[in-house]
């Protein structure tokens, strides 16, 4: 089988890893550098913020890829020599949040979680490091002989009815037995006409880094959906806004501004703490945070794995699994029908 993936994230570079390591040749496509996008700018939490607050269809999602993660990273991690720093070091909810329906929850989907006074204490929250994991999968898919392809922007989708014939882009064009469309915020876009009935668009996600002294911060810190990420050497990420502006990536003094200030309420230390970078990234936002993980209602070798919002790097191993099941028309470890193709 030969696969032509367009968009080399997080989602496009870890379909070509499971889809290789089921035998099909695959190629990844990206418009710039793989990575460069959402899955750079996030923070690498590895579960929903407040996973009560979400449907069955999340759920079930990044409760797979929290039972994948582990093995899946070391694989990577293996392969490239690139530690992404997986670790599961737990998570600190701050007042207000609603402690019965968390406590419910939590205990009808199997997640430890502590009272401790009017905290709420997740020890089983995983993080992962954004830069390296990507970095590390896409030497791991370069060392299992898959093809990447950078500064190639596809710019058409030539079809038959029922068939994608070949893609154009700025690097000439391009053809395969299958497509997979990972291109993030823009797989609508990217998708024109064939994309019509979805409903993915860009929202934007403005964070802060700081560097602090090692160990400051030993879990990830949420309050009022900001958090604070510690990494091992003692840098912080602040997040996050949810901001619908298009595809604008600009930071604005206001956003970081108020992001600093949360942080500092929730970790006074952070003021002695160096000031580092401001950044934003735009999100796959997908209504209910729910992708889409599916073939095309009629072009029979086109794909989509778009869509994961606030959670794709949460979601990838799971998503991945997914969608290589399709195309080698594999049993699915969990109900599909939520992530299909509308239309
Ligand atoms: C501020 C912020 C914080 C976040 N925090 C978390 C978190 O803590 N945990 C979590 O799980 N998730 C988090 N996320 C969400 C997560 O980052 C995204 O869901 C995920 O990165 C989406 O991955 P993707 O591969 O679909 O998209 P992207 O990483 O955006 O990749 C899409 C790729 O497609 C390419 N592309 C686009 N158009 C074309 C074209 N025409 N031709 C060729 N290539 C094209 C782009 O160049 C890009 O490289 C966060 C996101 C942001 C912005």
């Amino acid at each position: 089988m030969d696969v032509l993936i367009v968009g080399g994230g997080v989602i496009g570079l870890g379909s070509a890893l499971e889809l290789a390591r089921g035998g099909a040749t695959v190629t990844v496509m990206d418009r710039r550098e793989c990575g460069g996008e959402s899955s750079w700018a996030g923070g690498g939490i590895l579960s929903p913020l407040l996973p009560w607050d979400y449907l069955p269809a999340v759920t079930n999602l990044t409760q797979l890829s929290g039972r994948l993660f582990p093995e899946w990273v070391e694989r990577i991690a293996d392969l490239s020599g690139i530690d992404p720093e997986y670790r599961v070091s737990g998570m600190r909810v701050l007042p207000p949040f609603d402690a019965e329906r968390a406590v419910q929850w939590c205990a009808g989907h199997n997640v430890r979680l502590e009272k401790d006074g009017d905290v709420l204490w997740l020890p089983d929250v995983a993080q992962v490091r954004n830069p390296r994991l990507i970095k590390a999968l896409r030497l791991a898919l370069e060392r299992m002989g898959v093809r990447i392809v950078e500064q190639a922007e596809v710019t058409g989708i030539v079809s038959t009815d029922d068939r994608v014939e070949r893609l154009d882009t700025t690097a000439g064009s391009f053809t395969a037995e299958h497509y997979v469309v990972a291109a993030g915020a823009w797989s609508k876009k990217l998708l024109g006409k064939q994309g019509v009935q979805l409903d993915i668009k860009p929202v934007r996600g403005q964070m802060l880094l700081y560097r602090a002294k090692p160990g400051m911060l030993q879990h990830i810190l949420l309050q009022n959906g900001t958090y604070l990420i510690p990494r091992d050497d003692g840098h912080i990420l602040v997040g996050s806004t949810l901001e619908d502006v298009g595809f604008d990536k600009a930071t604005t003094e206001e956003a970081g501004a108020a992001l600093h200030a949360r942080a500092l309420g929730m970790l006074p230390q952070l003021a002695q703490a160096e000031f580092i970078k401001h950044w934003a990234g735009l999100r796959p936002a997908a209504p209910d945070n729910v992708p889409t993980i599916a073939r095309h209602p009629q072009l029979e070798n086109l794909y989509l794995n778009s869509g994961h919002f606030r959670y794709g790097v949460t979601m990838a191993p799971a998503s991945a699994q997914i969608l290589t099941n399709q195309l080698f028309n594999r049993e699915q470890p969990l109900d599909v029908s939520n992530y299909k193709w509308p239309g």
